[in-house]
């Protein structure tokens, strides 16, 4: 099975789809357009999420890094007065520096991310959604004038009021081949439960992918339950595109080519796509299950 995801809502759910597929058979297309060098490496938020979950070392309080960090490198840095503008974990940094090295060597994002992959146990197949390193960046537009996403959303914690959101970059980036090849090789697209403007987006965008995807069945899990995301910026960016902050929002982000949209128990979506509902909401590992089991049926049926 394929599945889209960005960082949060879905390697929860990796979690369980992991329990109910056979691992190796998992691809996991994800989002680079977050993607940015700090010291020297590069950092790739939505694909480390996928391997740590994948993993099961994740932080399960933050659902990202790595769960009982230490921060001796990034405190160190510091008193040499070296800011770095995010709190880099030393077991997380060294994910970065190996991935960093592949690159520097001259491997791919995608065998550098393969090769890092083998070394966490991992059997899934785990495919950034492009071979160019940071080659795209998410821009937020706000009232304090242009911020990068990882500004907007660690230094300045979310706050500023959004009136857009653009990908710098993204006109001339091309999916990798790995990424077409897998796409084209499923009969049925699974988009996971995340951010549908700044982690799903960024995929829909590159050249040739809402074609593919307006040939297959696709189905999406609702990241917002009611009017709100779960967690994250997601309503804003939605807001500010002109989007309903609901999950009939959400149908209408993706409204070429979705036919399946899986919403909570207790949502409606009025109009323009068949829905299933069900608890998409994931606590621990066995709500993440039933999720999956209610995906696998889907694919199945
Ligand atoms: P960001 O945090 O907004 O940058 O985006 P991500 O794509 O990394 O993930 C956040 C998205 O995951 C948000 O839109 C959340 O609503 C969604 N999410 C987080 N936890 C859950 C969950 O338990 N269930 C569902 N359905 N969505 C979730």
């Amino acid at each position: 099975m394929i599945i889209l995801s960005g960082g949060t809502g879905t390697p929860k759910l990796l979690v369980g789809l992991k329990r109910v597929f056979r691992e190796e058979e998992l691809k996991v297309i994800v989002n680079t357009a977050e993607d940015v060098w700090v010291s020297g490496n590069l950092i790739c938020p939505d694909v480390d999420s996928v391997i740590y979950a994948l993993a099961g070392l994740i932080d399960e309080e933050k659902w990202w890094g790595i769960k009982d960090e230490s921060f001796y490198t990034h405190t160190a840095l510091k008193r040499l007065n070296y800011e770095e503008p995010m709190t880099i974990g030393d077991k997380d940094r060294a994910t970065h520096i190996i991935r960093s090295e592949q690159l520097r060597q001259g491997k791919s994002l995608t065998d550098a991310t393969s090769s890092l992959v083998r070394h966490f146990g991992i059997t899934a197949r785990i495919l950034p959604m492009t071979d160019e390193p940071a080659a795209i960046s998410t821009k937020i537009i706000t009232p304090e004038g242009e911020l990068h996403f990882q500004e907007f959303w660690v230094s300045k914690m979310g706050e500023p009021e959004v009136s857009d959101v653009y990908f710098d970059g993204i006109e001339k980036a091309k999916p990798s081949e790995d990424v077409i090849n897998a796409l084209m090789s499923e009969d049925v697209v699974v988009i996971g439960p995340s951010n549908p403007i700044t982690s799903i987006g960024p995929i829909l965008s590159l050249r040739g992918i809402r074609e593919i995807l307006k040939r297959k069945r696709v189905v999406a899990i609702s990241p917002i339950v009611g009017t709100e995301p779960i967690s994250g910026p997601a309503g804003k960016f939605m807001y500010a595109k002109g989007f309903e902050v609901s999950p009939y929002g959400v149908y209408k982000c993706y409204d070429d080519f979705l036919d399946l949209l899986v919403i909570d128990a207790a949502d409606e979506c009025p109009k323009g796509v068949e829905v299933q509902k069900t608890d998409i909401i994931i606590k621990n590992a066995a709500d993440s299950e039933v999720l999956a089991k209610v995906i696998r049926d889907i694919i199945d049926n």
